[in-house]
């Protein structure tokens, strides 16, 4: 897992005396096909204004009509994340003006939201904290602003309203986490969540995660909260840790100099490495909030929520912990494996096919994560199969072939796609030394090492490894483990 340690320009003595308290705000595109109140299409990169209609251009005498599949994403990640799914929800008018958005309101829940009082358990310096999710509702998007890349952008603004109307879920948490870290670690297992559930793509690069931070710092041991910023724009997991740490340390040192916080949003600045205020803090009342007599309320039976829950597949904290229970790996290979559900599966593949769970394990992480690292693909892309990784690991395990010819064999293997066994009968990998060779190198290990062997006879069984590890080294590893072992025994006994 990726862990990232920030570091601080102000003391520790003084990051000591204050405690940050910060909540985020995460919204996660919905992966439907079509947008939450139209049927327009909401692919990603199609031209500007291309999947436009007048619904989600906002012209008068539209009606919007809710995409079920929508809500259904809505349940389904707030079931995962072990929220409350109400029976009523409603939508409501969020309104306000900005250019990318037409109907001078964004169709969003407010008193009613779909979802509520759930948590998620994130993992941070060995430990396990729960982390609150106060509410998860449903919302339309706006379009999107350009700034550059036309003819006239010098002197204007283009709009593109093919994002207007793609549905959304808001997932808003408790003031729960108390370092960047721990943001990092909940927007990470948030992340994974939404991932296995197939509820969003969470492609931060194309927009369809996005997280805005809530942010004070209050005298450590104080139970009073400080007043809070809002942070806006963090638009990768980087930028999320960096502008929290930004924040606080500005938050410390506005304190210490005696001033006092202003609540208000900022924007995380990249390429100055600071947040910059935006405006003052909005309230809920700013946006004039009223139901949306436009739709009707939303009714959740039983029946719906408990189908969308049986469908849900086993979560990434489940399949850690069945992975070290039941298949005998280290937490540390289980949190690897588990990083997607796909590379969870080609696991479960593997050991299917016969593999101990630990070799498998070994196998995946040290050879096949480490070529499909560098060469820049994915599991799914992987041109070795599990299948074709237990065949390989069967021979390993067998002592038909050295782990070290083994790793010759995986490297042609995933060059060429070619089977393991067909790589060591080509390449005589299977008898690499003969026996005879292996005899004598045995006999003179033998030889220098009275010692050892008077302890075999005396039934010191561990001695045996002794000789084997020597024999290995003096055949420089080419040997088969079982022809050696084999050897050995026949000459001590
Ligand atoms: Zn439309």
């Amino acid at each position: 897992m990726t862990k990232f340690v920030t570091e601080s320009a102000i003391s520790p003595v003084l990051l000591g005396k204050y405690e940050p308290v910060i909540g985020l705000e995460v919204h996660a595109q919905l992966l439907t096909k079509t947008k939450i109140f139209c049927g327009c299409s909401t692919r990603f990169g199609d031209p500007p204004n291309s999947n436009v209609c007048p619904v989600c251009l906002g012209l008068p005498g539209t009606l919007p009509v809710l995409n079920k599949r929508a809500v259904e994403m809505g349940i389904r990640a707030a079931l995962a994340l072990n929220c409350t799914v109400h029976d009523h929800s409603r939508f409501a008018r969020k309104n306000y003006f900005y250019p990318d958005l037409p109907k001078g309101y964004q169709i969003s829940q407010y008193e009613l939201p779909l979802a509520t009082g759930g948590w998620v358990e994130i993992e941070h310096d060995g430990k396990t904290k729960r982390v609150g999710i106060t509410r998860l509702h449903l919302e339309e998007d706006a379009g999107k602003s350009l700034h550059d890349g036309f003819p006239h952008s010098n002197e204007k603004t283009y709009v593109d309203f093919n994002r207007c109307g793609t549905p959304l879920s808001e997932i808003v948490s408790e003031p729960d986490m108390r370092s960047p870290d721990e943001a990092y670690a909940y927007l990470t297992t948030l992340r994974q969540i939404l991932l296995y559930t197939g509820v969003s793509d969470c492609n931060m690069e194309e927009g369809s995660l996005r997280c805005d931070a809530n942010v004070s710092v209050r005298p450590r041991g104080a139970n009073e909260f400080g007043t809070k910023v809002e942070v806006k724009n963090l638009n990768s997991f980087r930028y999320l840790a960096k502008a929290l740490e930004f924040e606080i340390e500005r938050h410390i040192g506005i304190l210490e100099s005696g001033g006092r916080i202003s609540q208000e949003t900022r924007l995380w600045n990249q390429a100055a490495g600071r947040t910059d205020p935006m405006r003052s803090k909005e309230k809920a009342h700013d946006y004039r909030y009223f139901p949306e007599p436009d739709l009707l309320p939303v009714h959740i039976g039983d029946q719906w929520r408990e189908s969308v829950r049986s469908s849900l597949p086993e979560l990434p904290a489940a399949k850690r912990a069945r992975f070290v229970s039941d298949l005998a790996v280290t937490r540390y290979d289980a949190e690897v494996l588990t990083d997607s559900h796909s590379l969870a599966n080609y696991f479960e593949s593997v050991v299917k096919a016969g593999v101990p769970g630990k070799a498998a394990a070994n196998w995946m992480q040290t050879e096949l994560l480490r070529r499909l690292n560098d060469s820049g693909r994915e599991i799914t892309a992987s041109p070795v199969s599990p299948g074709a990784l237990a065949e390989l690991v069967a021979l390993v395990e067998s002592g038909k072939i050295t782990a070290a010819v083994g790793k010759k064999v995986f490297a042609t293997m995933f060059e060429t796609a070619r089977s393991a066994a067909e790589i060591v009968a080509a390449g005589g990998l299977g008898a690499q030394v003969a026996d005879d060779a292996i005899e004598q190198a045995a006999r003179e290990i033998i030889s220098k090492n009275p010692d050892n062997v008077a302890k075999f006879k005396s039934g010191n069984e561990g001695v045996f490894k002794f000789f084997v590890g020597q024999v290995m080294k003096a055949t420089r590893g080419q040997a088969s483990p079982q022809a050696v072992n084999d050897i050995v025994r026949r000459l001590l006994s």
